[in-house]
């Protein structure tokens, strides 16, 4: 399955309040990205072997993935080009030798 694909099916469960798709969608990023850590937090405390932190962190990734695309859509971005977009800006960075430090525009 390709991204263009994967976000054409997020519409199928792509159940919430139009006018509050914005608000809806970042929470919902940031929440799963929370749950992200929180697998990774306990893998380091051993509550679990790293067998079931990689099958838990499919899942979550995977939900990251669905707020991400969802948000591609409702705000009419390209998905390619958000990829793309952020992986040439990522290459730019280790040329010049800046891919460590702050800021967006290094
Ligand atoms: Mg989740």
């Amino acid at each position: 399955m390709n991204i263009k694909e994967y976000v054409e099916l997020t519409k199928q469960t792509a159940i919430y309040p139009p006018d509050t798709f914005l608000e809806y969608l970042t929470l919902g990023l940031a929440s799963e990205a929370g749950e992200v850590s929180g697998v990774v937090k306990k893998y380091i405390r051993k509550d679990f072997p790293l067998e079931q932190a990689q099958e838990k962190l499919t899942k979550e990734l995977g939900d990251v993935l669905w707020y991400w695309a969802r948000l591609c859509d409702e705000l009419g971005l390209n998905p390619e080009e958000v990829m793309e977009g952020n992986i040439n800006k990522l290459l730019k960075r280790k040329e010049n030798q800046t891919l460590q430090g702050d800021g967006d525009d290094r």
